[in-house]
């Protein structure tokens, strides 16, 4: 069975096709970038062929489509003979409110449920769903499943998800937490179980998902118990370049000391916060890290604060489950960073967190880094949420 992925943003396409029917192979992947501009651009990979890509103007997201479905099944380098050969696509859909605490496939019910929630997720949700209507033309027998970054936490409970506001803003327009990564969160948690012979229903487990957007979930007997994104992602860990937590009344005062309104508040904490703004470097932790060693004190100081507010988190969610017996680390960061994993660890051994140097020497593996004294196991597993969103789409469709 062979299953295209979409995650379809405002203006751009990320793809991957996916071979199921055994051990789950990438045909190919690749992404439609600069939608709706003057110059788009389309990378196309197919599997043990080289890379192509294209730069021309791709009006819309059905321009975008297009391209995709034309590269697939190209007589070079194509990976299909034809259309037909697509059984299924799963779609990456950010916000599933209450409505969505599991997988979908695709219905007229839950295309009028996504695009309601375009209310809450504007940034995400409708595009989204023009990634879904644009499919339904050009692929129309072809099932479509949605897969929600939100649904894993649809299991927290309603002290860790109501904010201490008036509750009719809850009962009026549903801000409350709900959660991001969750897919990937889920998918670590149940593979470094696999991979340790552990039963999850028995276990406490803290990940972390370290990307350019981060967040960490309590994970008890396999549900999600709390997570540190909140009613959008920009709650939680200071992040590439998202605020995270932050005094709401200092977020007041910035507006008014520089008279911002609400677009420019909301570009200030999403995009030009974070390390980059500490640093003023860059969101990349990579060239933090140059940065730091060249002396950039500021450089150094996100770096610090980032690895810190992973600690509290760790700390605070040890305390939600009463003890840990694994952590994860994944996303590019938790995956890639050692220097990251070990401040954050270090100095934790109350909560019998001990990570050994050598062995934290890793990148992009599944593998313990902690010692074997350690009584919490501490691993680096790496994430892959197109192959959780194709895995759904095939129970669905
Ligand atoms: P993601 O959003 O999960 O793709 O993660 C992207 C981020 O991972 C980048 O912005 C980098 O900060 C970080 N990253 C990727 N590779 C490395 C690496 N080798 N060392 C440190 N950080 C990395």
């Amino acid at each position: 069975m062979n299953v295209l992925v979409l995650n379809c943003g405002s203006s751009s396409i990320k793809y991957q096709l996916l071979n199921m029917d055994a051990v789950p192979v990438v045909l190919a992947k690749g992404i439609v970038e600069k939608i709706g501009l003057t110059y788009g651009s389309f990378t196309y990979k197919p599997e043990g062929k080289d890379k192509v890509v294209a730069e021309q103007p791709i009006m819309d997201h059905s321009v975008g489509m297009d391209l995709i479905l034309k590269a697939l099944v190209h007589p070079d380098h194509g990976v299909l003979k034809s259309l037909n050969e697509i059984d299924a696509v799963g779609h990456r859909v950010a916000h599933g409110g209450e409505y969505f605490s599991e997988s979908v496939k695709i219905d007229d019910e839950a295309k009028a449920k996504i695009k309601a929630l375009g209310e809450i997720a504007p940034l995400h949700n409708p595009a989204n769903l023009k990634g879904i209507e644009t499919m339904e033309k050009l692929l129309p027998s072809v099932p479509q499943v949605a897969v929600f970054d939100t649904s894993f936490h649809q299991t927290l409970p309603k002290k860790a998800f109501i904010y201490g506001i008036p509750y009719e803003y809850y009962e009026e327009y549903g801000v409350r937490r709900y959660g991001f990564h969750g897919t990937s969160h889920k998918f670590v948690a149940e593979k470094a179980c696999r991979i340790l012979g552990w039963d999850i229903t028995e276990k406490k487990i803290i990940t972390c998902h370290l990307g350019n957007g981060a967040s960490i979930t309590a994970i008890d007997k396999g549900k999600s118990v709390d997570t540190s994104m909140g009613f959008t992602p920009v709650a939680g860990l200071v992040m590439g370049t998202r605020a995270g937590d932050l005094d709401l009344g200092a977020l007041l005062y910035i507006c008014e000391k520089e008279g911002l309104d609400l677009p420019k508040a909301n570009n200030l904490i999403n995009k030009k916060s974070g390390v980059q703004g500490i640093s003023g470097v860059s969101s990349d932790f990579r060239e933090l890290q140059a940065a730091m060693e060249k002396g950039n004190e500021k450089a150094a100081l996100a770096l610090d604060v980032f690895c810190y507010n992973v600690k509290k988190y760790i700390g605070a969610y040890a305390a939600v489950l009463n003890g840990v017996d694994l952590i994860i680390f994944t996303g590019g960061i938790g995956e890639n960073d050692n220097l990251v994993r070990w401040e954050t660890c270090k100095n934790m051994d109350y909560l019998g967190i001990q990570v050994d140097k050598q062995k934290n020497e890793v990148r992009g593996k599944d593998t313990i880094i902690s010692t074997e004294q350690s009584t919490t196991t501490v691993m680096t597993v790496t994430t892959d949420e197109e192959l959780v969103i194709a895995m759904d789409t095939v129970r669905l469709s």
